[in-house]
């Protein structure tokens, strides 16, 4: 087995993955922030996480894995005072969707999915313990934290903190790039909002202590891994490490990996730019699951992933051959025996899937061993030269394989009735009947006329017209 080795964003080197226990990994995720679904952006940054825990434990390791859900901060207080409503009203719908679309996605449940509302007074004991150590200063009701008095302020994002001026302070915890400010640790109630009556006065915690505290209760006050998108490095991680190590004076955790961002069509994806997607956009125009799922995880987590409806299309046929292939395999009668070789060749593409995600989790790589294997054993299926005997090993190899992508099993129609996406009435979706046009015109290609008649009867049966046009293009229509 190869060398696990991460990306530490502390440090900015790739190194050695070694827990602290042998044989056990304690890991932390920022999860979600309930004030609305979460988008294919932020489901990129989950799968990255699940596929790292899958990876983890499929290598032995017992996982002890903490998500948070992020149920207190500035904009969930403000929506929930405008709605009229509690912050566990207000947040609980989002919070249910989140864990439905995880569930859809095939993205593991952590060992602890917990909520910050559920650990307020763990909050207030750090701030405490800062307190207690002159960490912190109060300020109109509010109290903040002196980055001054902690030199290591910026180790993580490399941000430059000679700017920091004694008292500048930020009450918002979403704040922009350019500047290290002391930010509030706790902060005084307003108006008409939510607050919690507590030893260190009336008001609601900064989102960073929350992060700080959950962690630490659940899992020691040295974690092994925390994980996030890039966009928290800086300030939320930073600002994380300035409160846990002050407060216990140890390293708070070991490797920090983050992953980088999605986008669409190569921009940022924001509302206003009609370019934001939630899953449940994409499974309205007829995407599936597994679809989204292999697309989130083929490109590694430190590259950018440019997210495209062709590359979604071309996720979803990698989804089938990867299927078909399966089936293939339990279906097909081979000559008994084993081919020569093929021992050999399935345990090399065993080691590449293994030292691709081994390889600071390249998923590409990993992908490349399977297709690379797929495709060779096709065509020697196809030539007659695959043997019964190595059937079981191929399979153990795309059980590996599946314990990671989880994209095998033929379970999108009924994850997605369970979401409430039924068989529309008015047919297929537009994506699938591109599809099957798209097949069509392949099959007449090939000159395969029977199955391009078969595609247009199916098409016509569900109730689509299809219209050849004279430059070879086709348009549809619902009948
Ligand atoms: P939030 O709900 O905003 O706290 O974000 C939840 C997770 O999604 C965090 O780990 C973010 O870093 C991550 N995230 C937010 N936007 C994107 C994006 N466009 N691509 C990848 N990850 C993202
Ligand atoms: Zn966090």
């Amino acid at each position: 087995m190869n060398e696990i080795r991460f990306h530490n964003t502390l440090g900015g080197k790739v190194e050695a993955f070694v827990p602290q226990k042998p044989a056990e990994v304690r890991m932390y995720t920022c999860g979600p922030t309930v004030y609305d679904y979460a988008h294919i952006g932020n489901f990129r940054t989950f799968v990255f996480q699940d596929i790292l825990r899958r990876f983890l434990k499929l290598r032995g390791f017992k996982m002890k894995h903490v998500m948070n859900l992020t149920d207190v901060d500035d904009r969930i207080i403000a929506n929930a005072a405008a709605a009229g409503v509690s912050i566990r009203d207000y947040t609980e719908k989002f919070a249910q969707a989140f864990f439905d679309d995880c569930k859809t996605l095939s993205i593991e449940a952590p060992e602890h999915w917990i909520r910050a509302t559920d650990h307020i007074d763990d909050m207030v004991k750090l701030i405490e313990r800062l307190q207690k150590k002159s960490f912190t200063y109060p300020g109109e009701g509010s109290i903040y934290y002196r980055i001054a008095k902690f030199p290591q302020y910026g180790k993580l994002s490399n941000i430059d903190v000679t700017g920091i001026q004694a008292g500048a302070r930020v009450d918002n915890d979403r704040y922009e790039k350019e500047s290290a400010r002391d930010f509030a640790l706790w902060k005084a109630p307003k108006s008409g909002e939510h607050f919690w009556d507590t030893p260190i006065g009336k008001g609601r915690p900064g989102w960073h202590i929350e992060c700080s505290a959950m962690a630490m209760k659940y899992l020691g006050e040295t974690l092994d891994i925390h994980t996030g998108g890039i966009d928290l490095a800086f300030p939320h991680h930073e600002n994380e490490i300035a409160q846990s190590e002050a407060a216990t004076g140890k390293p708070f955790a070991r490797y920090w990996m983050h992953s980088e961002h999605l986008l669409v069509e190569g921009e940022k994806m924001s509302k206003s730019l009609g370019n934001f997607y939630t899953l449940r956009d994409l499974f309205a125009k007829g995407y599936k699951p597994s679809a989204l799922r292999f697309a989130l995880a083929s490109v590694p987590y430190r590259k950018q992933l440019n997210f495209t409806f062709d590359g979604l299309q071309q996720a979803a046929s990698s989804v089938e051959r990867l299927r078909n292939f399966a089936a293939r395999l339990a279906q097909g009668k081979f000559p008994a025996g084993n081919q020569k070789g093929m021992a050999a060749r399935i345990g090399e593409a065993a080691e590449e899937f293994d030292a691709g995600l081994s390889d600071d989790l390249n998923t590409a790589r990993a992908l490349a061993a399977a297709f690379d294997l797929l495709r060779e054993t096709n065509i020697a299926m196809d030539k007659d030269d695959f043997r019964q005997g190595d059937v079981p090993a191929v399979q153990e190899f795309l059980a590996n394989f599946n314990r990671i992508f989880a994209v095998m099993d033929d379970n999108d129609d009924e994850r997605l009735r369970a979401l409430g996406f039924g068989p529309k009435e008015s047919g297929p979706a537009d994506a699938e009947i591109e599809k099957l046009i798209a097949d069509r015109q392949s099959a007449r290609q090939r000159r395969d006329f029977a199955a391009s008649d078969r595609i247009r009867k199916e098409l016509a049966d569900r109730g689509i017209l299809i219209e050849d046009s004279k430059d070879g293009s086709v348009r549809w229509k619902r009948k």
